[in-house]
């Protein structure tokens, strides 16, 4: 990862905002900027260079994992915000943003009460812009990613048991993708059956998977940092003529969205492709989330697919493309594919079939 380089692309989005320095207070961000994986530390980005500020405990990662990074660890008797205050005086800057999605109200009002010559600042978005956009390493360590959870599904799949309940296959998903090399899932799984699956974010509960026909299974790996996430549907016995149905409209939906991803597309274009489709066949209402997000760090990161965003895919930028419908005390379907947007269009990064047929088991 070439850390210095998207330090170099941050110092010049501050310029053209208009900061003079910034302090990332968000961790995720940190860990973007330097490769430190530790929690607890800020950097402070300056024109001139940067600095890491951490505690004590990091010493040795902070050398392991961002050799000739300057660093500014604090012994316990110091408080970090203590530290903040010492280097941000050092560093002379008179002017500071903060990160205004990950600095606290207090945090903000504690700065300016101690740094009374420095104008506290808020700023949006710096280092998510960036990260929107993949480098090819990312891109491979993103790839890695679906191939653990997709092999981890196929296991579950070809053992799955009717009397399993979806607290066990959801211990079971997660074991197998520790177990392919995931240092944990992406986020708790979902797996909810029937009804519950018309619950998008459903926690798995004690009850049989295989009380109804229907089987909604969310769920992705993260290694090395990087995520995947994915939602298939298997059909454990015969389901409705309604949420067969279903079925087809949002796999419909979710083909064409697929097929129109490329770069300069706004994401509520994108969103409206597979609205519409749903729409057409009067389960609009029935969709009642976002078509997707970005993956990469984390889990859910922008760029945001809703139907109120004017901003454009780009290329690099790694998707989710993920349309659903969700009949109350029936049932719910989604599918969801994480894709690359490329220079002339897309690919698909997962591989798992979705074809109604190929999902009965
Ligand atoms: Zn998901
Ligand atoms: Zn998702």
């Amino acid at each position: 990862m070439d850390y210095e380089k998207r330090r170099r692309k941050l110092r010049r989005s501050l310029k053209k905002a208009g900061f003079e320095a910034l302090l990332v207070t968000d961790f995720t961000n940190v860990t973007y900027l330097t490769g430190f994986t530790g929690d607890d530390s800020y950097l402070l980005v300056r024109q001139d260079g940067e600095v890491l500020l951490s505690d004590g405990r990091y010493t040795t990662q902070i050398s392991q994992e961002c050799p000739g990074l300057e660093a500014e660890t604090r012994g316990p008797s110091l408080k970090m915000m203590d530290l903040i205050e010492r280097v941000v005086r050092q560093s002379k800057v008179q002017q500071l943003a903060i990160e205004s999605h990950s600095a606290t109200v207090g945090f903000r009002e504690t700065l300016t009460e101690r740094l009374t010559s420095v104008e506290v600042v808020s700023s949006s978005g710096l280092v998510s812009e960036l990260r929107q956009v993949k480098d090819a390493k990312e891109v491979e360590l993103i790839r890695d990613a679906v191939d653990i959870a997709e092999r981890a599904f196929a296991a579950i799949r070809a053992t799955v048991r009717r009397d399993q309940t979806e607290k066990q296959l959801a211990d079971e998903l997660e074991y197998q993708m520790r177990r392919l090399g995931a240092r944990a899932a992406s986020f708790p799984s979902i797996i909810a059956a029937g009804p519950q699956a018309a619950l998008p974010h459903a926690v798995p509960c004690e009850e049989p998977v295989g009380r109804d026909g229907l089987l909604l299974i969310d769920w992705g790996a993260r290694r090395n940092g990087y995520v995947s996430d994915l939602t298939r549907v298997l059909m454990l016995d015969k389901i409705s003529a309604k949420m067969r149905r279903a079925y087809g409209v949002v796999l419909k939906a979710q083909q064409e969205a697929i097929a129109a991803v490329r770069p300069g597309i706004t994401l509520k274009e994108l969103d409206g492709v597979a609205r519409g489709v749903i729409s057409d066949a009067r389960l609009g209402k029935y969709f009642g989330h976002g078509l997707g997000h970005g993956i990469g760090l984390q889990v859910h990161e922008a760029p945001i697919i809703s139907s109120r965003s004017d901003e454009e895919l780009k290329a690099g930028m790694v998707i989710t493309v993920e349309p659903g419908v969700y009949l109350p005390d029936l049932g719910g379907v989604r599918l969801e594919d994480d894709v690359l947007v490329t220079q002339d269009g897309h690919e698909v990064l997962t591989s798992v079939p979705k074809e109604f047929d190929e999902m009965v088991c």
